[in-house]
């Protein structure tokens, strides 16, 4: 999606006045870069309709830079269908907080109620998890795994209890929280394959049972086309007050947000971003607008490298990396820290452009921390301060101490001055100017 729309952008860019034959070739080319992200036909007819509708309006011609007025147009669409405002989880007045979650198996709900559960308890929460999917023989162990990960409790039926009652699981558990003061209860239902009666029925009366403050429809950002059906089916079956987006760390970049926030009208509350349990976190509609209009999801990126950093250590970093004075120190407890926010590959993965540097990335392995480790440790603090000084036989005399070869100690210098590079050039560009979003 984002190659097109970049390359649509960039010819318009190059344009002073805008024609009606301009404005008619761009949005074919929004047209075609939406369908080709599988995002729904009818998604696609309704907003590309206003869209050209507006660039041509006066509003555009009156404007300095149409072409830019154009892109700015282009993202607040994209905004308004996200949902506009940022939708935070609505908490009950009366303790506990009642989240169901439903969708199709495999959705990530399991996944993503560890995630939903660890996030609350950092927030200060006291969420409990109720196995109420009681469908697949391993669905209650495997949630008592993710809650053990997650550090809370799970409400589960007594192994042996046969089939059981998953309606009736779901309704003592809210008992069981009210009575252990547990402040949130998130209840993980069964999915199907494919949506089935049977299965809308039983999560229909589940959420009479529980009488839900949110009802999560959790969908897997990779489902393509079947993103609209699903959807509408799980809002008539069962209906939700909110969605989730889950393995947005695939391929797939906003066809199914768009589908699925335009078809049903409902906010997108969080975003899944891969099986680890931090890999998680609340949905922006203008960050996620921009990040379809491939200018990175930049904030997102600031945002975790900060809950990591401190501010003033991410001031000084940045610093560094535009006055070209980051040292291979800074780039150990960089990479140490930037562990904790998540993973490298992820945060690298949302820098503007970042797909071409794909095959370096995948560089970037967890593991190689630990060996970067090694080998910087082995080095003088003057090697650390000033890498160009590592010459031939100083590298192998680091080979040697840190148990390396002089090839890895080559392949981290060179990672490390592509990092400083690259990161350079995002340090000098600063913030990218998006229509319609502030500074952080
Ligand atoms: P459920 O059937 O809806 O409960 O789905 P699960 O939570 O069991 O997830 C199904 C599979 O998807 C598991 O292998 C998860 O590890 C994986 N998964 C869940 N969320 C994400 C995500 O955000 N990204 C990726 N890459 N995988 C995920
Ligand atoms: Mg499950």
């Amino acid at each position: 999606l984002s190659d097109r729309l970049a390359d649509t952008f960039r010819n318009l860019r190059t344009k002073g006045k805008l024609s009606a034959a301009d404005v008619d070739g761009t949005v074919r080319e929004i047209r075609r870069a939406l369908l080709d992200a599988d995002v729904a036909l009818e998604v696609v007819k309704d907003f590309t309709g206003k869209v050209r509708e507006r660039a041509l309006s006066d509003e555009v011609n009156r404007a300095l830079n149409p072409a830019q007025q154009v892109v700015q147009i282009v993202n607040e669409e994209l905004i308004q269908i996200l949902g506009g405002q940022q939708r935070r989880l609505e908490f009950a007045k009366k303790p506990p907080t009642v989240i169901m979650l439903a969708g199709l198996q495999g959705a990530g709900k399991t996944t993503l109620a560890g995630k939903l559960a660890k996030w609350l308890a950092k927030d200060g929460h006291t969420p409990m998890l109720v196995a109420a999917d009681l469908q697949r023989p391993n669905a209650v162990n495997q949630l008592q795994v993710v809650g053990q990960q997650a550090g809370v409790a799970v409400y589960a039926p007594e192994p042996g209890n046969g089939v059981g009652n998953p309606v009736r699981v779901a309704k003592d558990s809210i008992k069981y929280a009210v009575d252990k003061q547990y402040d949130t209860v998130i209840v993980d239902t069964a999915g199907r394959l494919g949506v089935d009666a049977e299965l809308m029925k039983q999560a229909a009366d589940i959420r009479k049972a529980v009488d839900p403050d949110e009802v999560l429809f959790v969908i897997d950002a990779m489902i393509g086309q079947d993103a609209v059906a699903t959807a509408r089916a799980f809002q008539e079956g069962v209906d939700f007050t909110g969605v989730v987006l889950s393995k947005l760390d695939g391929d797939a970049r906003g066809g199914a947000a768009l589908s699925v926030a335009s078809v049903t009208g409902r906010p997108i509350i969080f975003a899944s971003t891969g099986e680890s349990l931090d890999d998680f976190e609340p949905f922006h509609p203008d960050r996620m607008a921009s990040r379809i209009l491939d200018l990175g999801d930049i904030l997102t990126l600031i945002e975790q490298a900060q809950s990591a950093f401190d501010e003033e250590e991410a001031r000084k970093v940045a610093e560094k990396f535009a006055t070209d004075s980051f040292t291979l120190d800074d780039f150990l407890k960089q990479m140490q820290q930037l562990r904790k926010a998540g993973s490298i590959k992820n945060m690298l993965g949302m820098l503007p452009g970042a797909g071409g540097l794909k095959q370096q990335l995948e560089n970037f392995d967890e593991k190689e921390i630990v060996r970067t480790e090694a080998i910087i440790q082995s080095m003088t603090k003057q090697e650390r301060t000033n890498p160009k000084i590592l010459n031939g036989s100083r590298r192998l005399r680091i080979a040697k101490g840190s148990g390396m070869t002089v090839t890895d100690v080559n392949q981290l210098v060179q990672r490390f001055e592509q990092a400083a590079k690259m990161m350079k050039t995002v340090a000098k560009g600063g913030m990218p100017n998006i229509p319609g979003m502030g500074p952080v």
